[in-house]
């Protein structure tokens, strides 16, 4: 690795700007070999190892492939001791030595905000709209309304983009006010450095002079009771002194094992909102504006296909869209469907994929009926495909999570009514014929393999 690595960076430095090589890239280490086949890259601080893996996977990877022929997958972990390998660069490390207190500032890219998570590149949907408007109120109105806001969902859900929102809202709106956002991983690890080298009153001023406070992933404070103590010490005294506190994990307070019934109940006592996975519709929504962002012009049956394929969280719909980018970008090609296709091979048919998805319906359908996907999709009137679309809408809306219109949009822009009448056609006759549900059975079957 201590060979190949050097020869990834130069290929890397080759085809990206020396700004963003200096600030995401450069920085990089090469860690441990994992027992996984895997590939261990140290990053300094969280919001890098995330950005870097959301936008440079693929490309370290297919630059680590060149140098050393043969593939890896990299996975990237926090590790702020990886010593810089050359002097570094970047005038403005993200993560600062404990021994200095973290400048308290007003500005973004002191407090380590990402640029990309603001309000207006979330996308509102039903999963979320609870969450959103609490935290745009809190954003408009620091400490007046919901104090401490909790905002809880899986992994993946956009917590963390909507905290990096509210901060970078707070400080356009009032750049005098001392913010920190911090995630409980470095709270922690702050805290034990503190006490090593006997800065503990120190640790506790900075904290303390602060009138926003913002802490990610809280969930990691299970367990570790000293930290506990200190953190609650820390949201007393902001709290008593009505200071806005926002916090983010992905269990419920009542959930966190290990946590101090005191602090349970503190984190509590404001408002704790909920996302939840986002719906097809929202997926999609999500997926235009992220290629929006990046100058892409999406298709809707390209984004429809990837939103129908990816329903497990938001970050690993990300991963997907910049998969495909890179590969359009490296194979020189348009995004098409096929070049969708290709580029979701193995996550198609990987372990995650639980659900299937519409396109698989119709493949399996169209082959067992010995048509093709086409004459699903077409307007074919004869009985030959017209039974088999019924039985394959009906079975899109048993077996997926997405609704009538997207059903219908993918059987060849259908309207949803039409759509609705296949799925009561085909239960209404499942009751009375029996070949019907034989071949409904062996088709679930065949789609659950
Ligand atoms: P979490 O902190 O809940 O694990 P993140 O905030 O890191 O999730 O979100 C993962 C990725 O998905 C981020 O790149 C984020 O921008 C994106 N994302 C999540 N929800 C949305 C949304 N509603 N609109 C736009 N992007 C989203
Ligand atoms: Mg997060």
């Amino acid at each position: 690795m201590d060979k190949i690595w050097p020869k990834v960076m130069t290929t890397i430095q080759k085809q990206i700007a020396p700004q963003i090589y200096d600030l995401w890239l450069r920085p990089l280490r090469p860690g441990e070999k994992l027992a996984n086949g895997k590939m261990e890259i140290l990053t300094k601080n969280d919001f890098s190892a995330e950005y870097v893996r959301d936008h440079y996977g693929v490309l370290l990877e297919s630059a680590y492939q060149e140098a050393s022929g043969h593939a890896v997958r990299f996975a990237f972990r926090t590790d702020p001791d990886a010593t810089p390998l050359a002097p570094p660069p970047t005038p403005k490390p993200i993560a600062q030595p404990v021994e200095t207190p973290i400048p308290v500032s007003s500005s973004a890219a002191d407090i380590g905000l990402l640029d990309r998570y603001k309000f207006d590149t979330f996308v509102v949907g039903d999963c979320n709209s609870f969450a959103h408007a609490a935290a745009s109120k809190v954003a408009d109105n620091p400490a007046a309304t919901y104090n401490p806001l909790y905002i809880h969902g899986g992994v993946g859900l956009g917590k963390t983009h909507l905290l990096h929102a509210i901060a970078h809202q707070i400080i356009e709106k009032f750049p005098e006010k001392k913010i920190k956002l911090i995630s409980s991983e470095t709270f922690m690890t702050m805290f034990v450095e503190s006490i090593r080298q006997s800065t503990a009153n120190q640790f506790k001023e900075q904290f303390r002079s602060i009138d926003i406070l913002l802490v990610d992933d809280i969930q990691f404070f299970a367990g570790k009771t000293g930290t506990q103590v200190e953190f609650f010490h820390t949201f007393n005294a902001l709290y008593g002194a009505n200071k806005q506190i926002i916090l983010t994990s992905d269990s419920l307070p009542q959930e966190i094992e290990f946590l101090e019934e005191r602090l349970r109940s503190r984190f509590a006592q404001g408002l704790v909102v909920d996302i939840y996975l986002p719906d097809i519709e929202t997926r999609v929504a999500i997926l235009k504006k992220k290629a929006t962002m990046e100058g892409i012009d999406l298709q809707d049956d390209v984004a429809f296909f990837l939103a129908d394929a990816i329903h497990t969280n938001v970050r690993e719909l990300e991963g997907a869209l910049v998969r495909l980018f890179a590969l359009a970008s490296m194979e020189k090609e348009p995004i098409t469907m096929a070049l969708v296709k290709e580029s979701l091979r193995n996550i198609l048919r990987g372990p995650d994929s639980r659900q299937v998805s519409i396109d698989e319906i119709q493949r399996t359908v169209a082959a067992y009926y010995k048509i093709t996907p086409q004459d699903l999709r077409s307007n074919k009137r004869s009985r030959l495909f017209s039974h088999p679309r019924q039985v394959a809408m009906y079975l899109c809306k048993q077996l997926t999570d997405s609704s009538y219109p997207i059903i219908g949009k993918m059987f060849g822009n259908r309207d949803h009514t039409t759509v609705l009448y296949a799925v009561g056609q085909v239960a209404k006759k499942l009751k009375v014929n029996k070949n019907l549900a034989r071949e409904l059975k062996a088709l679930t079957e065949m789609l659950s393999n």
